[in-house]
């Protein structure tokens, strides 16, 4: 059903527009315009914030922190639950609200919802599974005591692709461990995170614990919070490019750092697949959220007696999509995130035919309104092809082919990157192979997704040090402290 005018204007004027510092909204005098990729219209204009806000609101953080650490854990998970409960409550103007500021479909929207709510349920339930060890010395005698404690204020800054799950994932594991948190979203979807700040007031955090800065100026408002002695950890989500210099940054004060970054993921299809499986696979790796996503299939590598059918396929569903602002009715393919993201896309796939590869389906923009661009399916593209090396994050999947697994695992890995990557095949033997020769930090065999937040979510090589979500997502915000007890 597409969405009325109003419940659009009802939901943008029902968040807070201001910085949520110390459990207070303040107003700054300068804003940010938000606007609808899908229209190019202003929906809304929110704080600016400069560096002195950002000291702030690491100030309320700081000022948090020590009470908010002896908090008793089960009291920090029934928050989190309370606050899991209320985003299920919630899950329409959440939907809504990043449909309109980041233009995936709606129902890719209450997907996203269900899964950033997932994080506060997981972590609420982490919370009182923080635990120690205690040994006795290989020598005898000393005992040996270990114990896990809050590391301390936190700076998180979220990415503009998963507006609402990028920050569940962070400050849930943050709430649950003890530490309190400054949050800078991206400034193109601020909207989601001023929701989410006023529901976790709801919910019941105690002011200080989280603390939010919008702002036009991510580098000069960032650098001095990095900088500053009193932080103790980084957790960001973005571009390898920025990620590199949030780590140099990062060097000073010897922060603890978790980075998710850029991906490039391959997706092979070996000759024993099961093609079904491997095109409605690559219709989640490929498609979800418009192609703009670190885990989506960036490399199509498919055995070479398989790939034509394969490519064909792929090529009838990705055309066969319904193109539209993601508030309409069935709408399957929503907006790029601006401009430059469809210039972007568009460079790509006038570089690949540029050099041999042929267009099976798409290969332009689409509409004068908004941002918009047509999935696409390329095939013979060349292994030099600028799009193999780069995160196309838009619709568009490259196919190349390869005619032994060696080859296969060659290609996969010929990327500076390492999120995920995707293999299908009905060979066990063959799949523990291929999974243990990747150079990634996650594989999904004979699935086109692997997000879930009871597993190990991150990288290796440039896509990211840390992982977020399962067991090893809350000892990202913990510090182990050892003992030696003389008896
Ligand atoms: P981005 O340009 O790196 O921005 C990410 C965040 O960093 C935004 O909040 C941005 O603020 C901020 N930022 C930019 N420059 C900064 C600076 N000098 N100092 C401090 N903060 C700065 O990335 P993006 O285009 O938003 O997101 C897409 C990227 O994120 C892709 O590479 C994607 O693969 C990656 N990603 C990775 C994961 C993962 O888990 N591995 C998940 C999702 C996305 P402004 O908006 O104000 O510029």
């Amino acid at each position: 059903m597409t969405i009325a005018a109003d419940a659009v204007s009802s939901v943008i004027r029902s968040v807070p527009t201001g910085l949520f510092i110390g459990g207070e909204w303040i107003d700054a005098s300068a804003g940010v315009d938000v606007e609808n990729p899908a229209t190019g219209d202003l929906l809304a204009t929110v704080a600016d914030a400069g560096p002195e806000q950002g000291r702030q609101a690491l100030d309320a953080a700081v000022a948090a922190q020590k009470e908010w650490a002896a908090t008793d854990p089960r009291d920090r998970g029934e928050l989190l639950r309370r606050a899991f409960e209320l985003l299920r409550q919630r899950a329409d103007d959440f939907a809504l609200l990043m449909t309109l500021e980041m233009g995936k479909p709606l129902a890719e929207a209450r997907g996203e919802v269900t899964y950033g709510a997932e994080f506060f349920r997981w972590f609420s339930e982490e919370a009182v599974r923080i635990s120690g060890k205690y040994s006795i010395a290989p020598s005898g005698g000393t005992r040996l005591l270990t114990m896990k404690q809050p590391v301390g204020p936190v700076f998180a800054i979220t990415p503009w692709n998963f507006p609402l799950a990028m920050g569940t994932r962070k400050i849930g594991p943050a709430l649950a461990a003890g530490c309190t948190v400054v949050i800078k979203p991206a400034a193109q979807t601020p909207l989601t995170t001023l929701a989410l700040a006023e529901l976790l007031s709801d919910a019941g955090v105690p002011p200080g614990v989280v603390n939010v800065v919008t702002t036009s100026r991510s580098g000069a408002l960032a650098e001095p919070i990095i900088r500053d002695p009193r932080l103790r950890k980084l957790t960001f989500t973005g571009s390898t490019e920025v990620g590199r210099k949030l780590i140099e940054q990062s060097a000073e004060q010897v922060l603890r750092v978790s980075m998710e970054l850029g991906g490039n993921a391959p997706f092979l299809v070996f000759q024993d697949a099961d093609l079904d499986r491997a095109v409605a696979g690559a219709m989640v790796a490929k498609m979800r959220n418009i192609g703009e996503a670190c885990t989506a299939a960036n490399r199509f590598i498919v055995h070479e007696s398989v790939a034509k059918e394969f490519a064909d396929r792929l090529a009838e569903k990705m055309g066969a999509m319904k193109i539209g602002a993601g508030i309409d009715d069935g709408v399957q393919v929503g907006p790029l995130i601006d401009r430059a993201a469809v210039e972007k896309v568009t460079e790509l796939v006038a570089d690949a035919t540029d050099s041999g590869a042929r267009v099976l389906t798409g290969g332009k923009p689409v509409g004068d309104k908004g941002y918009f661009y047509a999935p696409t399916v390329l095939t013979d593209v060349p292994a030099s092809a600028q799009m193999f090396a780069e995160e196309i994050f838009g619709p568009v999947a490259p196919v190349t082919t390869f005619a032994s697994d060696d080859e296969a695992i060659e290609l996969a890995n010929r990327t500076e990157f390492g999120l995920v990557a995707y293999a299908f095949t009905q060979n066990i033997t063959r799949a523990i192979n291929v999974a243990e020769a990747l150079e990634t930090g996650m594989v999904g065999l004979n699935q086109g997704i692997v997000s879930n937040p009871a597993a190990p979510f991150g990288g290796v090589k440039a896509s990211g040090i840390g992982r977020e979500g399962g067991a090893e997502g809350i000892e990202e915000y913990l510090e182990t402290k050892y003992v030696g007890l003389a008896l």
